[in-house]
């Protein structure tokens, strides 16, 4: 993996950074982890309609990886010639958000947090649906990590993101102004519109294994950085 800075756009003045914000998913850990285990409690907790739990697993996993991706469950119920059940998919989808996943943090996301603990002021602020975001916050032991965590969706589905409130809400709490604090995450079609609009320093890291790394900046939206690898972190936070 390469590790070239990318600087889209240069502050006029050098700025002081003392907190260092990330997203969650494709962020500080895979989110096709979380995907894969989702399936697989989804697997056993239907054995009884659906069939061999590692068969339903591992077609699901190529669902994930075709055409299907967003319809993963509406495609498994209709390949095996059972009628997309609205109950049965919505009962599905309940299980996948609320199971406790096997995930962990990617190597060079844990050992950014590990350089940066006690030098910057650390947060979270993730989108996703609460029930998920937080079971995932959990088996990856951010609590322990992070001064501050915040779930968009905490503060109402219209606070995700471009939202700016999570980002007010995250300065406020971290108290630390807006200039110093830095956004870390992978979406350029979401998630640097809010905090370059309040000021914040914007830093994507490119997971070229992840969902949305390819996707287009809308005006406003792009990135002041762009890091293929975690451990450049601190060259983007001078
Ligand atoms: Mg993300």
């Amino acid at each position: 993996m390469t590790t070239d800075i990318h600087q889209r756009s240069r502050d006029d003045k050098p700025r002081v950074i003392r907190a260092v914000v990330f997203d969650l998913d494709d962020t500080l850990y895979a989110e096709r982890d979380y995907a894969l285990s989702g399936f697989a409690a989804v697997a056993q907790a239907f054995a009884g309609t659906l069939g061999d739990p590692e068969t339903c697993r591992l077609r699901m996993c190529q669902l994930f990886d075709s055409e299907h991706r967003r319809r993963v469950f509406n495609q498994l119920l209709r390949e095996m010639g059972l009628k997309e059940d609205d109950k049965l998919i919505t009962r599905m989808i309940k299980t996948y958000r609320s199971h406790k996943p096997t995930i962990a943090l990617s190597e060079h996301a844990d050992a950014a947090l590990s350089r940066l603990k006690g030098r910057y002021k650390l947060g979270v602020i993730s989108d996703g649906f609460l029930d998920a975001q937080s079971a995932k916050i959990e088996a990856l032991g951010l609590h322990e990590r992070m001064d501050e965590i915040i779930i968009t969706d905490e503060l109402g589905r219209e606070f995700w993101k471009p939202h700016t409130r999570a980002f007010e809400c995250m300065s406020e709490r971290l108290g630390v102004e807006p200039s110093a604090c830095a956004y870390v995450a992978d979406n350029p079609a979401k998630d640097f519109i809010a905090p370059r609009k309040l000021g914040w320093r914007t830093i994507q890291i490119l997971q070229k294994d992840g969902i949305y790394w390819d996707q287009d900046a809308p005006d406003g939206g792009a990135p002041d950085f762009v890091i293929s690898c975690l451990d450049r972190l601190e060259d983007c936070l001078g």
